[in-house]
């Protein structure tokens, strides 16, 4: 799997991908999953990606995806470190997020959530020249997130924790809206999230 750090805008089709179940069927098996409460989780998820790869460290996605995808990103973020490239990160916001639908197999339910973002987002190299992106305009891009879990697991006690504080400096976080603490900076992850993220194109 190959990761596009910079991906061109293309305009998101409404539905689900062919093949996919809704979501109201999964809801079914699963009364107590949220999609408002996935929908925000994958936000923030997006918003840490985009950071890690910035700071080229990707430890902060460990609890959220598969061992696997974690080498793939941390693969990517050391070609990018050899190359003495950074990519830069500017006031990055989901503008939305899209239940595609879930599929069930090998006692794994996946569902698939795209993300539509903005950010300011450029690749620098070791003397700080724009090499890629545009440091001056706002990137529109969009992606795909796989989320896997397991057959039989399913949400428990809905917890909706709009406000959580910052491990660093105890800041309050929105962790919906933002991944990282206004205050100093630190990346502050939504706790108690379920599923993981195997993959993401
Ligand atoms: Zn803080």
């Amino acid at each position: 799997m190959s990761f596009e750090w910079l991906t061109p805008y293309h305009v998101m089709v409404e539905g689900g991908d062919s093949g996919l179940q809704p979501m109201s069927e999964l809801c079914k098996y699963d009364p107590s999953f949220s999609v408002p409460d996935m929908q925000a989780r994958v936000s923030n998820l997006t918003v840490q990606l985009l950071f890690g790869f910035g700071d080229g460290d990707m430890a902060p996605l460990k609890p959220y995806v598969t061992e696997e995808l974690l080498q793939e990103f941390q693969r990517q973020a050391a070609e990018y470190a050899e190359q003495g490239r950074k990519l830069n990160v500017v006031r990055p916001a989901i503008l939305r997020t899209e239940m595609l639908g879930f599929e069930l197999g090998k006692g794994e339910a996946r569902v698939h959530v795209r993300t539509q973002t903005r950010a300011v987002l450029y690749v620098t190299d070791r003397n700080g020249n724009v090499v890629d992106g545009n440091s001056t305009s706002e990137t529109f891009e969009s992606r795909t997130w796989v989320f896997v879990r397991g057959i039989d697991e399913k949400t428990g006690r809905v917890l909706r924790i709009d406000s959580q504080h910052c491990p660093n400096c105890g800041a309050p976080v929105n962790v919906y809206m933002s991944a990282r603490c206004s205050h100093c900076g630190t990346l502050v992850p939504v706790a108690h999230f379920k599923w993981t993220a195997c993959a993401v194109y």
